[in-house]
């Protein structure tokens, strides 16, 4: 089959809705009617949960603890604490560490350390086992480096073993085992002035040295749980999806036959898990506070002659496509260029909806019970909330063995010893999934970072966040952030991943051909940035107009500094790529 389009992979596009194209297919009172239940349905669901982020807890202490264990490799391998210095340490064995070791092998940096809770590379792709677990962004664009592993996925969108097993060919290709530790955790990160090296020291009584650290922990690894009464009171089984429990449900789940799941949450995790698990389990409970927007996936198995046909370089030339999106004609340039700024946005909201529209009417087109299908309606903007993409969610709730619960923005508030309460009914079940999602671009999440400035990262970010393109903080030398806030947003997060590492390789090079034992970013620089991205933010409202999801924040609207760079990748590619001929104006260094 050739590369055609589906909707899925023009998800970044969509969100920016042409206006020259076919909106106002209604009246406007049609979209205005419309946007006003958006609102009513975002009103709703901040009235319930006014705490913001704090409804969900990450620090699983008292009685929670197993909820971040890892329950592929229980058994930890014994050895011996390392004391010992390297040239760069990657805390984190995931995309970002794997796509910036191989630019650091290129400028013939060869001491490199990865430093990785789980037992092996992979970040995501280690934890993230549930069943149906599979990437939606398109995998000749996600999967890292298959231009030089060589490698062409097997299907349009990789299920997680392939890109598990990828990332472990990355790390022997790149000779990344020989140094890595695994099951280890770093718990502080600490600058020494006099050494200009970073001290790190772990959970495995490790405490090593190293001149660079990069903080590689991903955008969201630490499995979060909302606050619910009573989650460690039940009774049966639980666990949280990033740590899937195949002991308990059988390796193809067929230990689940007999059992009475719930599973709440239903976002990108679920969508992709409840399919799987309404084929085996007796009864199943899918507890939903928002509904996700489920669009088109269309799979399909790579065609071995395209793939044979691929060039040298191909795959940072169909990355770039799909980034720079679909081409405009002049005449629609000329035409978006002299449409008033107020009439563009009115018609991509317009667009927007239409495209809304269009998920409620397959929803109807496929599921049977016009209340369920109904109650599966998301009521907000196209990208308030990660888009979903599958074929097999929406016909699952046709299964006589599939109930939905629709707690209607409410949410799970209380678990009993037998199960979830919802309206003052207890759901009787066997086991209860955890589909709750994860903490949002933390730095050093299991991991205190103490700077020149004796200050805890954290600490220094109280008023907002503070950063150099999202990548360098004023006070911590020779250290680099990857995928945190700041930084430009991509739906392929592999396209951030890899200029971030062609940056921070570029620093590591200049810093070595200059003999500079440290490289620290200029408090006037830092301040540029944060006002280039609060500039950016102001140009959407999604905070205040979306329904609350971690996109925005919860609902928490104060909060402009700490989100992503919006003045478009191409731009941060850019500015990035012109910083390495302005090195020694943006960094304080030391010889
Ligand atoms: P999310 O944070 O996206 O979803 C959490 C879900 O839990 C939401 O539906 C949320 O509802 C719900 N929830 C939270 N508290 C309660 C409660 N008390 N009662 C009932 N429901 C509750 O987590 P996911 O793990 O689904 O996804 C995280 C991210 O991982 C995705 O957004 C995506 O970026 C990535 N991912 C990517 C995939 C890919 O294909 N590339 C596949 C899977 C995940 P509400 O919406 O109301 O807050």
């Amino acid at each position: 089959m050739s590369e055609t389009k589906n909707t899925n992979e023009n998800a970044a596009n969509l969100a920016s809705f042409d206006p020259t194209g076919g909106a106002n297919q209604h009246p406007q009172e049609y979209y205005d009617k419309i946007k006003q239940k958006f609102a009513e349905e975002r009103d709703l669901r901040l009235n319930y949960r006014p705490e913001g982020t704090r409804q969900f807890n990450t620090n699983f202490d008292a009685g929670l603890s197993r909820f971040g264990e890892d329950s592929y490799n229980k058994e930890v391998k014994p050895r011996a604490p390392l004391n010992d210095t390297v040239e760069v340490l990657f805390i984190g064995g995931g995309f970002s560490a794997l796509l910036t070791t191989s630019q650091l092998r290129e400028i013939g940096v060869e001491s490199i350390r990865i430093v990785e809770r789980g037992a092996d590379v992979g970040g995501t792709w280690y934890w993230n086992r549930y069943p149906g677990a599979a990437c939606d962004v398109v995998s000749y664009d996600y999967l890292p480096l298959l231009d030089e592993m060589d490698y062409v996925p097997r299907d349009h969108y990789a299920k997680a073993p392939e890109i598990f097993e990828h990332c472990q060919n990355i790390a022997k290709y790149y000779d990344l085992y020989d140094l890595a530790v695994f099951q280890t955790t770093v718990t502080s990160t600490e600058w020494n002035d006099e050494e200009q090296l970073w001290h790190i020291k772990t959970d495995r009584g490790d405490h090593m040295k190293s001149k660079f650290v990069i903080c590689a922990n991903g955008p969201m690894s630490k499995p979060k749980l909302a606050r619910i009464d009573g989650i460690e009171n039940f009774k049966g089984h639980s666990f949280h999806t990033g740590r899937w429990d195949y002991d308990y449900c059988g390796d193809n789940l067929e230990n689940l036959q007999d059992k009475r799941v719930a599973i709440i949450g239903t976002g990108a995790t679920a969508i992709q898990a409840v399919p799987k698990l309404a084929e085996q389990a007796k009864e199943l409970y899918v507890f939903q506070r928002t509904p996700s927007s489920i669009d088109i996936r269309k799979d399909w198995p790579t065609d071995p002659n395209w793939a044979r046909k691929l060039k040298p370089g191909w795959q940072a030339k169909r990355r770039q496509k799909t980034i720079d999106g679909p081409q405009l004609t002049a005449k629609q340039l000329e035409k978006r260029a002299s449409m008033p700024v107020d009439e563009k946005i009115r018609r991509q909201e317009n667009a927007n909806i239409d495209h809304m529209m269009w998920i409620h009417q397959r929803i109807d087109d496929i599921v049977h019970d016009k209340d369920i299908a109904d109650a599966l309606k998301p009521w907000y903007m196209f990208m308030c909330k990660r888009p979903c993409f599958h074929e097999d969610y929406l016909p699952a709730f046709n299964k006589p063995n599939v109930h939905l619960v629709d707690t209607h923005g409410k949410g799970v508030k209380e678990i009993s010893d037998r199960g979830p309460v919802f309206d003052d009914k207890v759901y009787d079940v066997d086991v209860i999934i955890y589909a709750t999602g994860f903490e949002v671009q933390k730095t050093g999440i299991y991991n205190e970072i103490v700077g020149k400035n004796n200050t805890e990262i954290n600490d220094y970010y109280s008023n907002g966040i503070r950063t150099l393109f999202g990548i360098h903080s004023n006070g911590y030398p020779n250290l680099f952030i990857m995928a945190g806030y700041q930084a430009s947003f991509q739906f392929n997060i592999t396209d951030v991943l890899t200029v971030q590492g062609a940056h921070i390789a570029a620093c590591i090079d200049h810093a070595r051909k200059s003999d500079y034992q440290s490289i620290d970013i200029t408090p006037e620089i830092e301040e540029w940035w944060v006002q280039e991205v609060i500039e950016h933010r102001g140009k959407t409202d999604r905070n205040k107009d979306c329904t609350p999801g971690y996109y925005n924040f919860e609902g928490e609207d104060n909060r402009r500094q700490d989100g992503t760079y919006n003045g478009g990748f191409n731009r941060y590619v850019e500015l990035l790529r012109g910083a390495k001929s302005k090195m020694d104006d943006i960094f304080i260094v030391r010889k």
